[in-house]
């Protein structure tokens, strides 16, 4: 019998969405747990100048992923206060993640940045959709968080992103088009993941990517990285250009 507050999509929505919601439950507006108190992390000594308060844990709903594998699978969303750029990042948990840390395994930690063509409209163009769809059946299966950080195009915005697709199709690989748009190769910010991390009580990870430069800045905000696990190549026609342009960076 579900609750009044389930909103249930029809089937063939479901059908189409390969990562759709089941139905969420709203919390209470004062959610009993996985909620910090308010004050939490903020003391300080009285002779220590006054900073930013410590990010917080702000609201925890349950909800119902429809995984890749068609398989319906609870989760949890996770939302945050103070973060350092004051963004809308979200950490999905997914899995048996408190009992992973009761056998003595740090969770397995995805920090995936938002692509609205790759993660929504499974655009051939790059890998991100694929490697989300791999991230989720992963933290599934072995318990963790998916960190879904809003830093589109590798932080210079949707816009700005289909602006560089128009001179990637004039020949530029994906960096060289950020650098003509004024913008540097890479302008993603770890931080707030670390902050979100560290909110959530997790002070070490296993960080699911093929990108070296996402474990030395985790580590660089106080994240312990105990180990970087490859994901999969996801290589179409269309993205192998962009794939290259990657592996040239030593990115992923
Ligand atoms: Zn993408």
């Amino acid at each position: 019998m579900e609750p009044e507050s389930v909103v249930s999509m029809s089937e063939e929505a479901l059908k189409s969405c390969p990562v759709g919601v089941r139905h969420f439950e709203v919390a209470g507006f004062d959610p009993p747990v996985d909620r910090a108190p308010p004050e939490a992390g903020r003391a300080r000594s009285r002779y220590a100048a006054p900073g930013p308060p410590a990010p917080t844990v702000r609201t925890s709903v349950e909800l119902n992923l429809r995984l890749p594998s068609r398989a319906v699978v609870p989760a949890r969303v996770i939302t945050f206060r103070d973060l350092a750029d004051g963004g809308e990042h979200v950490a999905v948990a997914l899995g048996e993640q408190v009992a992973a840390r009761r056998a003595g395994r740090p969770p397995l930690v995805r920090m995936h940045s938002e692509c609205l063509t790759g993660d929504v409209l499974c655009s051939a163009r790059c890998d991100c959709g694929p490697q989300l769809r791999e991230a989720l059946e992963a933290l599934h299966r072995e318990g963790g968080y998916l960190l879904y950080l809003r830093q589109e195009g590798r932080g210079i915005g949707l816009y700005s992103k289909i602006d560089a697709y128009a001179l990637q199709d004039d020949g530029l690989d994906t960096f060289a088009a950020n650098r003509a748009l004024g913008f540097a190769d890479d302008e993603r910010d770890y931080e707030v993941a670390a902050q979100m991390l560290q909110a959530l009580g997790v002070g070490a990870v296993e960080l699911l990517t093929n990108n070296r430069t996402k474990t030395r800045a985790l580590e660089s905000f106080g994240i312990s990285v105990v180990r970087q696990r490859p994901t999969g190549v996801f290589e179409t026609p269309e993205n192998s250009r962009y794939l290259a342009a990657k592996a040239e960076a030593g990115r992923g």
